[in-house]
């Protein structure tokens, strides 16, 4: 094998691991919005559960409103048989006042079946705010890792761009040009060996002074087709 491509071959290697760094890189802030996506369901949870826990308490104030105005209106009700003189007056008031006392009972019982339905809504909310509490950890938890991760890869990708700096200063400079455009425009595949007679990288097949080329390794062959630098691997 020429010399020129085991140093490529060493080139390619690091170029493709910093390929490979960048697209890990790269899916972290995907990964960050999915962790924090899973927050999504439980803050919907705790949020159904307080406007139940509200609508239920906005009722029964409305409830307590009510009756605290029968129960003004039967003080001033009894008041005013206190004041009369008439006898047919004195019932009807009483009437009322009995009307009124039936109505305050069933404003009471509603009231009840509301304290009853609010316990319920409580613990409904408890359990979400729990859920979300745990999900928050999770979710946390996952957030950090994901730094930890993009703090190992830059620092990787770091060492690996210096490592790739200093080979590329010892790298055979005329063919580097040639190189260097490979491994942008093929997929991070610049240097390929040649398989039973196909190129390993677009794996047409290679035309016989191509191969003769390669195994008489005193010269840089591309592959006809696709261009890439060829070795042979025997
Ligand atoms: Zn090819």
């Amino acid at each position: 094998m020429l010399p020129q491509i085991q140093e490529l071959l060493v080139l390619q290697d690091r170029d493709r691991r910093l390929i490979h760094l960048a697209e890990e890189l790269a899916k972290i802030p995907k990964d960050e919005a999915r962790a924090k996506d899973k927050f999504a369901g439980d803050t919907a949870a705790v949020q159904k559960a307080k406007d139940a826990v509200m609508a239920n308490e906005v009722e029964m104030k409305k409830i307590q409103l009510d009756t605290g105005t029968r129960k003004t209106t039967i003080q001033r009700l009894k008041h005013q048989q206190f004041e009369t003189r008439k006898n047919d007056e004195f019932t009807a008031l009483g009437h009322e006042v009995i009307r009124y006392e039936g109505e305050i009972d069933t404003l009471e019982t509603k009231e009840l079946e509301l304290m009853e339905k609010g316990d319920g809504f409580r613990g409904v909310l408890a359990k979400a705010e729990a859920g979300f509490a745990r999900t928050k950890q999770l979710v946390e938890e996952d957030l950090q890792s994901l730094v930890e991760k993009k703090k190992k890869l830059l620092a990787d990708q770091a060492e690996v761009k210096a490592d790739r700096a200093k080979l590329a200063e010892k790298a055979p400079e005329a063919v580097m040009p040639l190189y260097e455009r490979l491994i942008k425009n093929k997929n991070g595949l610049a240097v390929v060996p040649v398989h039973a007679g196909q190129c390993g990288g677009c794996h047409m097949k290679l035309v016989a002074s191509t191969i003769v080329k390669v195994q008489g390794a005193h010269d840089i062959a591309q592959c006809e087709n696709c261009g890439r630098i060829l070795y042979s691997e025997e």
